[in-house]
């Protein structure tokens, strides 16, 4: 197998091809062989897992992946890059899927693959213009994923780890909590790219895990981004809507906040995960 992430391999398969990076897709190849090593470290990888892959473009996680993993499977939107993928990685543990892995059923993917659920890591280093849903799309996939370890704006990292308070606190963070535990994996320079995106870069890896709040997760979400919707609202006046949807009076809502201890000025960016469990199980009572 090739050593894929590497500046004169990708340079070279570019030129060869008469290929040029498709800025529109988010392709900037990692050349860099020490991040691949750690992203593979924290895939939570054992011999008998399978990987799925979002965007393999040259290959530079895809071929390492394969020496660690049983199978990997690897979904990739570019024709031309699926083609040279067949081409220059040929190994019964690797399938390069082509398509848009936001759209296609994830689970049929992987069934028809073969997967029978044999331990599964989901890694990537992902096309910065589909971060947030692609993120979403494998928290709610329902899928066992052991580790999600993914490559993202760094900007993006930090609102995923963002703590209530913050100013990158939001829904993804939310999400992320609700679903997953996240940690920092590392700091990564655009300079390890070809060609080297505008901005930095970082490793996040999440652990998918039982919710640890009990309200029920639709209408929890509904009143997370009901409260984000319009960031500089006060809580109480930023929830306005969703109560009138609900059929709830304006003095339920107030009541609600109230018995969660929640001052009704209050922001939606300071509350936990946990007081929008209780917030939204207070709401539900006046149903
Ligand atoms: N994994 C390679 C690497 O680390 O060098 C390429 C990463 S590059 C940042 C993102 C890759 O995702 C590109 O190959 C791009 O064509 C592919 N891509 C973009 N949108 C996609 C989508 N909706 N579904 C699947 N792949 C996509």
């Amino acid at each position: 197998m090739p050593q894929t992430a590497n500046p004169s391999y990708v340079a070279r398969i570019m030129k060869e091809r008469g290929l040029s990076a498709k800025k529109g897709l988010g392709q900037n190849f990692l050349v860099d062989q020490n991040i691949v090593r750690r992203i593979l470290e924290n895939a939570a990888l054992e011999g008998e897992s399978w990987v799925m892959e979002i965007g393999p473009g040259l290959g530079a996680l895809t071929a390492p992946l394969a020496d660690r993993a049983a199978r990997v499977v690897a979904v990739e939107i570019d024709g031309e890059l699926a083609a040279i993928l067949r081409e220059t990685l040929v190994s019964p543990k690797i399938a390069i899927v082509e398509g848009d892995a936001l759209r296609l059923d994830w689970q049929e993917l992987l069934q028809g693959a073969g997967w029978r659920g044999q331990p599964l890591s989901l890694v990537a280093n992902l096309p910065y213009y589909i971060t947030s849903p692609l993120i979403m799309k494998a928290l709610e996939s329902g899928l066992p994923f052991a580790a999600i370890v993914v490559m993202v704006q760094r900007e993006v990292a930090e609102r995923m780890l963002a703590a209530p308070g913050s100013k990158e606190f939001g829904v993804l963070s939310l999400a992320v909590q609700y679903y997953a535990q996240g940690s920092l994996v590392m700091k990564v320079p655009r300079t390890v790219f070809l060609p080297a995106p505008a901005v930095d870069s970082a490793v996040v890896k999440l652990t998918p895990r039982p919710p640890q709040v009990s309200a029920p997760r639709g209408e929890l979400f509904e009143v997370i981004r009901a409260a984000f919707q319009q960031r500089r609202k006060t809580l109480r006046n930023a929830l306005r809507p969703l109560a009138k949807g609900w059929n709830l009076s304006l003095e339920q809502l107030d009541q609600a906040l109230i018995s969660c201890g929640l001052d009704p000025s209050v922001r939606g960016e300071r509350l936990s995960l946990e007081d929008y469990s209780r917030l939204t199980q207070e709401l539900l009572k006046g149903v």
